[in-house]
């Protein structure tokens, strides 16, 4: 078997040499100055593995090439780096071996790195990312290059597009005549690499070109190492670059906009992770602030919490749900649970592309690094800065954006997006076939629904208008009243309160549909539940009311069929509302399950020119699908009631009672509630859209369960036939590209299965 690769060979597979071996080839076959190297690909590590030994005539015969090439014998002008390769970027996770003279170290550095694969912080790192953990690393060995061999050396890295805005300039830094580890352990603060162009303009714009070539080559943008020795420039590594949100979205709007990839790659390339990212807050009057300290805006996003010192302490805070910003000299791998636990970090030293850095923009955390001015003092916990001294437990607020550290909690407002992500947006409505619609129930969250793209409103919850308490009283009033009278009096008043609620939002709508869902009033959520101070009599009345299961109970349209006047109210009050401003309004009827329930809804209905729909949120609903399709002028399913129902999960208790120990125990994958399940309650939806398209063909059949605005759930919408989907206003950007991002994919794999068999080979 073959298990050593040097630069003579073609061989550019990942799965063999890893990400860094395989990018190294590729490098030298783009002509560009790589120290010379050979690789030990994956297989010589699984040969490892199984017999404890390593190839070691191979090995001779490697480094015998290297010699020649390099014209230096090991131990006598040849120093060698050892370094991990996984085709998964696992960074600063591995060991790393420098400056090797001989073959016995150089044999025993080989095994330390194969043995690393194994080390806590490598199988956590793993863990976290979902990297499988039988893959193993191949071994780079290198000649090394010393960037701290003379005044005309020196080492830095550098980024082809600018990591945190996504900006199309060289963005980088430079540390003069020191190693490359100086320079990544963020110990030493770096100069940008601007300062590289004053001083060896020479090596500046060679490097530009390479970055130039690079990217040309990858088609993304590039996170370049690159060393300086005796004035010969040398790039030791290439790999894709991690970018803020904000950068991954306008390099690949650039990117297609410059021709390098086309408008499918880029959408494709962009998570939700990074839309969410650029929905950020930010500091609502920043001018108004004096700042204690300044750093370096390393990840964006502004966040205010209180102060943590140690990784622990943000892990625990977090199960407290507290805000914590986790503040250290240097972060390290070791600190990558308390990191991911905190809502941002700060850091007094290293640069932008030191660890925490990196790991905080990939985490789309808010982070402000190399701040010098602030003195931490770990053991006291606390730190001075601008005057001020700030304990553990004290709230500070941190700009990721301009770097700038404040005393105290300030106010923050909610993000603005970009043109970029407009652009990508636009970009995504030109391929997506689900219309995307907003859970809304008040104005307000229209406006924000408009702003952010929304095609209407595709679950107005009217239950929702009762929550205030002055209009509390006005439902109580009608569930508890005892004679004909009392009712009539609080449907009056409800039905006033009704009006003036549509009107308003009919006059926000601006021309948008809108469903609006009949009452689901659980009662339990309307009734009080401390009896005590309460009249005996009413006391008793209530107690009568009470159900052992609610949300099984006398809910939706079980309330409509007991007591008509209910749904006739709000019937009524649409009409009204709508005589006095134009609307599209359909209804939908709640927790149907037979047909019968439509056709009195219907009656009530009359001749109200109203669609009429059916809430998918009950089993026998899905399985008699046919039936009311034909009746029913659409569908929504409501996901979380038919999730509730599949499982026979409460859906108001599962998260706080036994759902973790399942999601640990790895009894279940995802939180159904959350991802829909395509198993179980994905295969209901699938037969029910089934029948009821066998009967009618063009059905309108929409979601608004949680799911709607879940990226994998629309995936699977999409590939079911689902015609739109319906989330909370803050999600419609992320389900506008995930909508997209499904259709692309369906269409792919619609291509492929339709390409004919590959030619068989010999
Ligand atoms: C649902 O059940 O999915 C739904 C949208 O309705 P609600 O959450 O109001 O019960
Ligand atoms: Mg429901």
């Amino acid at each position: 078997m073959r298990t050593i690769y040097t630069t003579n060979d073609a061989c550019t597979d990942k799965n063999l040499l890893g990400n860094k071996g395989a990018n190294l080839v590729t490098m030298a076959r783009l002509s560009l100055p790589v120290p010379p190297k050979f690789v030990l690909s994956i297989d010589a590590y699984r040969a490892y593995k199984r017999s404890g030994r390593l190839p070691l005539e191979e090995i001779r015969k490697a480094i015998e090439e290297l010699e020649q090439r390099t014209g230096k014998r090991l131990g006598r002008g040849l120093a060698v780096s050892v370094r991990s390769s996984a085709p998964a970027s696992m960074p600063g996770m591995m060991d790393t071996v420098l400056d090797v003279r001989e073959l016995e170290e150089l044999l025993a550095s080989v095994r330390k790195v194969f043995d690393s694969w194994d080390n806590a912080r490598a199988i956590e790192y793993r863990r976290l990312n979902r990297i499988p953990a039988d893959t193993g690393t191949a071994v780079i060995v290198q000649a090394m290059v010393f960037g701290d061999a003379d005044g005309r050396s020196g080492t830095g890295v550098m980024f082809t597009r600018n990591p945190s805005t996504g900006a199309n300039e060289l963005f980088g830094e430079y540390l003069h005549s020191a190693k490359g580890e100086d320079l990544v352990s963020g110990r030493v603060t770096p100069r940008p690499l601007c300062c590289l162009q004053i001083e060896m303009p020479e090596a500046y714009y060679q490097l530009k070109e390479i970055g130039r070539t690079l990217e040309t080559h990858f088609r993304d943008i590039q996170d370049v190492e690159f060393t300086i020795e005796s004035g010969c420039l040398y790039v030791l590594q290439t790999r894709s670059g991690k970018r803020s949100g904000q950068a991954a979205i306008k390099i690949a709007v650039d990117m297609a906009t410059e021709g390098l990839i086309s408008r499918e790659e880029a959408l494709l390339r962009i998570t939700a992770e990074d839309v969410r990212s650029l929905l950020h807050r930010r500091i609502e009057s920043p001018q108004e602030y004096a700042h204690i300290a300044q750093g370096l805006g390393a990840a964006p996003g502004a966040v205010t919490g209180s102060v943590v010192f140690h990784p622990n302490e943000a892990v625990a805070a977090k199960e407290r749900n507290e805000s914590v910003i986790l503040v250290r000299v240097e972060t390290s791998p070791d600190d990558i649970l308390g990191i991911s636990a905190a809502i941002g970090v700060l850091t007094s030293r290293g640069g932008l592309t030191s660890h925490a850095a990196i790991v905080t923009r990939a985490m789309g955390k808010a982070c402000v690094c190399g701040a010098e001015e602030v003195r931490i003092d770990l053991e006291a916990e606390r730190f001075e800065a601008g005057g001020q001294i700030i304990r553990r437990g004290d709230s500070i607020t941190i700009d990721g954006n301009s770097g700038r550290i404040y005393a105290g909690r300030l106010p923050l407002v909610e993000a603005e997006g970009s043109p970029e992500l407009n652009t990508l947006l636009a970009w995504s409505d030109n391929v997506r076939k689900l219309k995307v619609k907003a859970n809304a129930d008040t104005p307000e969250a229209i406006a924000v629904a408009a702003k952010f793209g929304a095609e209407g409103v595709g679950l107005c919850r009217t239950e929702r208008h009762f929550n205030a308490p002055e209009r509390l009283s006005a439902i109580r009033a009608f569930i508890l009243a005892r004679t004909g009278a009392q009712r009539a009096q609080a449907l009056e008043t409800l039905g006033k309160l009704q009006k003036e609620d549509f009107v308003a939002i009919f006059k926000q709508l601006r021309g948008m549909p809108i469903i609006i869902r009949l009452l689901d009033l659980p009662l339990h959520e309307f009734l009080p539940a401390d009896l005590e101070n309460l009249d005996p009599g009413l006391a008793e009345h209530i107690r009568e009311l009470r159900e052992t299961n609610p949300m099984l109970g006398h809910r939706g349209v079980r309330l409509a069929v007991t007591s008509p006047e209910i749904y006739e109210m709000q019937l009524e009050a649409i009409s009204e509302a709508r005589s006095e401003v134009e609307a599209d309004v359909s209804v939908m009827v709640p927790q149907v399950i037979t047909l019968q329930e439509l056709f009195w809804v219907k009656r009530l209905v009359k001749d109200k020119n109203l669609k009429v729909g059916v809430m998918m949120e009950t089993v026998r609903a899905c399985m008699r699908a046919g039936w009311l399709a034909k009746h029913a002028d659409f569908f929504s399913f409501g996901t979380n009631d038919l999730t509730q129902a599949v499982y026979s999960f409460s859906r108001e208790d599962v998260e706080k009672k036994f759902l973790t120990t399942y999601l640990e125990a790895g009894i279940l994958t995802h939180n159904p509630f959350m991802v829909l399940d395509v198993k179980g309650v994905g295969r209901l939806m699938q037969t029910a859209i089934f029948w009821a398209r066998k009967e009618v063909e063009n059905l309108d059949i929409g979601v608004c369960g949680e799911h709607g605005g879940d990226p994998e759930s629309i995936k699977f919408f999409e590939r079911i036939g689902v015609s739109s989907v319906s989330c909370s206003p803050f999600r419609i950007p992320i389900a506008r590209l995930a909508a997209a991002q499904a259709a692309i994919e369906h269409k792919r794999a619609a291509t492929e299965e339709v390409k004919p068999p590959a030619p068989a080979t010999n």
